[in-house]
C-alpha cells in the first residue's frame, strides 16, 4: 500500500511535491473520475476553494474535465446528487475521501465499479501482456 505517499512527499521541494501529489491522487483511483468513472484529467476540490476548501488530499479528488467543469464552484456532494450517473456507493466514497479514509473510499469505488483498474492495474497489464 502506498496510500500515505503524499504525506511523506511533504518533505520534498514544493514543485516536485505538487507534481507527485497530483500523480498520487490520480493513481488512487486508477486514473478514473471519482464521480462518473471516466478518465480523470484534472483534480477537483470537493469543497470549492471559494467556500474555504483546502488543497489537501482529503479535499482533492480525481475528476474528468466534464465533471470538473460542470460542477464548477459547487459543493461536490450536493452537485453529485443531481447527476444522472449518481451512485450512492460513489457518494459514500467521496464522503470517506473527504474524511481522509482513502482506504474505505477506494473499497467503495471498487464496489461501485468492479471492472475498474483500481489497485489491480499492474497485475492486469502483466497478464494481458503474457497472453499476447
Ligand atoms: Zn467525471
Amino acid at each position: 500500500m502506498h496510500i500515505n505517499d503524499a504525506v511523506f512527499l511533504e518533505d520534498l521541494c514544493p514543485k516536485f511535491r505538487l507534481r507527485q501529489w497530483r500523480k498520487s491522487i490520480h493513481r488512487f483511483t486508477g486514473k478514473s473520475c471519482i464521480y462518473c468513472g471516466k478518465a480523470s484529467e484534472s483534480i477537483d476540490h470537493v469543497i470549492p476553494r471559494s467556500q474555504g476548501g483546502l488543497s489537501t488530499t482529503e479535499n482533492c479528488v480525481p475528476a474528468c474535465l466534464s465533471c470538473n467543469g460542470d460542477k464548477s464552484d459547487e459543493n461536490a456532494l450536493y452537485w453529485y446528487r443531481r447527476q444522472k450517473f449518481y451512485d450512492p456507493r460513489r457518494a459514500m466514497a467521496i464522503r470517506a475521501w473527504l474524511d481522509g479514509d482513502l482506504r474505505l473510499a477506494l473499497r467503495l469505488l471498487q464496489w461501485a465499479n468492479p471492472n475498474s483498474q483500481i489497485k489491480k492495474n499492474n497485475e492486469k497489464d502483466r497478464s494481458e501482456y503474457k497472453a499476447a
